[in-house]
């Protein structure tokens, strides 16, 4: 299995290099030449099979320069009950609500409580035996643009891990309280965190910028370092996001919610797109879905450019009670459309350069139909999403997040407006205490406390639902981390953060 740029097919790479690398020297992402399939039958033989051994296999199509044993140290590292709150780290609950059953699959049982982990748990044994194999003696620099989630789950990943350091860049005003202490009290010899004075989407150009300027990567060269990415634009980061629609769709097979062969909805709460990108991947892969239902917030980007091939983000930017999908660049949506186009490099390239200097593309009519055939887009406000969490509870007794509550009144809204019965999937992206004010001010009428924690005490004797414990475990811990820069500034922070300057 080969890789190449989605804006240069003339770049051709090892998985081990796209890895370690994280984005494509011409700026374009590393895509896979050709998606390997997975037959009913091997489908079958995974049903009785583990969330670790389902991801063995789904890792062995991609990672054809790993060795079986390489991808088993990887997995059995990242997996464990010691990391995730059980043996399997997904979880997936089913309620009835309005008449509509919600297969929701929990992916925020890891060390951070978002979804992030099952990803980052596992990247950073991706990336250094990667780099043993491309850039032996290198010290990896992870450089993250994060809304939130990102942000902990790659510290987390990362803190200590040899040979690599992590520098992680926030927007100041747009994470919530405990995303912003989960990220400063974050311990570990080879990690660095710094607030910015922009959105995310600052941070993330800034952060794109500073891995391809040709300056930085020769400093870094010359001092034995060279940068690579835990953002989603990393394929590292997507192939683990890959396995858990293959192993839902097992698990729903299993519970007798469809029989095998049988097409599911998948409904994502989306951001960058590297979600659902993921899920998109694995339907390439030949998993049976009918649709991928797209879930915005106001920032509804997205659901315009699925409703109209049209992609603008010269738009209002809105800072919401969903905050890790306020977001108007969605990265990935360049490996959906270098896909839909053919694999087509030339346009691929052309979109995203109209996008840096316009703002602004349109797709070809063949990819809009392609899309819209296969992808619905839609968003909600806050508003809605706080009444879907309180129905939820109150119908239901499910407490769920503010994404994942986006997720289910656009499911909800799709369902009645098209009819759509087939058993659906929602990933549920965060665990409802990282997000504790906003859950709070859905379900309780009461007064909030003003400090992040109580309100987490308060949300718990309300609900009864447990806290996680390493979100407990924060209390009364100490920011490490203090610095505000502004977005002109983050190359000297990201030089003086390694001892450079
Ligand atoms: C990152 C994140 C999202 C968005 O996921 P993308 O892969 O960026 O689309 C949604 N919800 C939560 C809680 C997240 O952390």
């Amino acid at each position: 299995m080969l890789y190449n740029s989605t804006q240069n097919k003339g770049a051709v790479v090892s998985s081990a290099t796209a890895i370690a690398q994280g984005i494509s020297k011409d700026g374009g992402l590393f895509v896979p030449q050709s998606f390997p399939k997975l037959s009913l039958n091997t489908l079958k033989n995974m049903l009785f099979m583990t969330y670790q051994e389902r991801a063995k296999i789904v890792f062995s199509y991609y990672l054809t320069d790993f060795s079986e044993d390489e991808i088993a140290d990887c997995v059995d590292k990242a997996y464990t009950k010691k990391k995730f709150d059980f043996e399997e780290p997904t979880v997936l609950s089913s309620v009835n609500y309005h008449g509509n059953e919600l297969n929701i699959l929990e992916l925020w049982h890891g060390p951070t409580s978002a979804f992030k982990d099952m990803a980052l748990q596992i990247l950073p044994h991706l990336l250094t035996k990667s780099m043993k194999k491309t850039n032996d003696g290198k010290t990896a620099v992870i450089l993250v643009a994060t809304s939130g989630d990102t942000g902990k789950a790659a510290l987390e990943g990362f803190k200590d891990v040899k040979d690599t350091k992590i520098i992680v860049f926030y927007p100041q005003n747009g994470v919530s309280p405990m995303q912003k202490h989960q990220m400063t009290t974050q311990e570990g010899n080879n990690v660095y965190v710094c607030a910015i004075n922009g959105n995310f989407d600052d941070a993330q150009t800034a952060v794109k910028t500073i891995f391809t300027d040709p300056k930085m990567n020769e400093i870094l060269a010359d001092n034995n370092m060279m940068f690579s990415s835990a953002n989603s634009i990393n394929f590292g980061r997507l192939l683990p996001q890959v396995v858990y629609y293959i192993s839902a769709y097992c698990d729903m097979v299993n519970k007798g919610k469809i029989n095998l062969g049988d097409k599911i909805n998948v409904v994502v709460p989306t951001g960058n797109f590297g979600n659902i990108l993921a899920g998109y991947y694995a339907y390439e892969m030949g998993l049976p879905v009918n649709k991928f239902i797209c879930a915005s917030n106001s920032n509804n980007v997205l659901t315009d450019f699925i409703n109209t091939g049209v992609y603008d983000k010269n738009r209002q930017f809105y800072t919401t009670i969903s905050p890790s999908m306020d977001i108007l660049v969605s990265s990935n949506l360049e490996r959906l459309l270098y896909k839909l186009s053919g694999d087509n490099d030339t346009l691929t390239k052309e979109w995203m350069t109209k996008l840096k200097t316009d703002g602004k593309y349109e797709v070809t009519d063949e990819v809009k139909e392609k899309m819209s055939s296969l992808f619905y887009g839609s968003f909600c406000d806050d508003t809605k999403t706080k009444s879907t969490i309180s129905e939820l509870f109150n119908r239901c007794s499910y407490l769920c997040d503010t994404h994942t509550s986006v997720a289910v009144t656009v499911y909800n809204e799709y369902v009645a407006k098209t009819g759509d019965k087939t058993p659906c999937v929602i990933d549920s992206t965060a665990s409802p205490y990282k997000f504790a004010k906003s859950v709070l001010e859905a379900i309780s009428k009461d007064d909030i406390p003003s400090d992040e924690f109580d309100m987490v005490s308060k949300l718990n004797s309300v609900t009864k639902v447990s806290v996680p414990k390493p979100l407990a475990s924060l209390k009364g811990k100490v920011p490490r981390f203090k610095d505000v820069t502004e977005k002109e500034d983050m190359q000297d922070v990201v030089l003086s953060a390694l001892g450079i300057k």
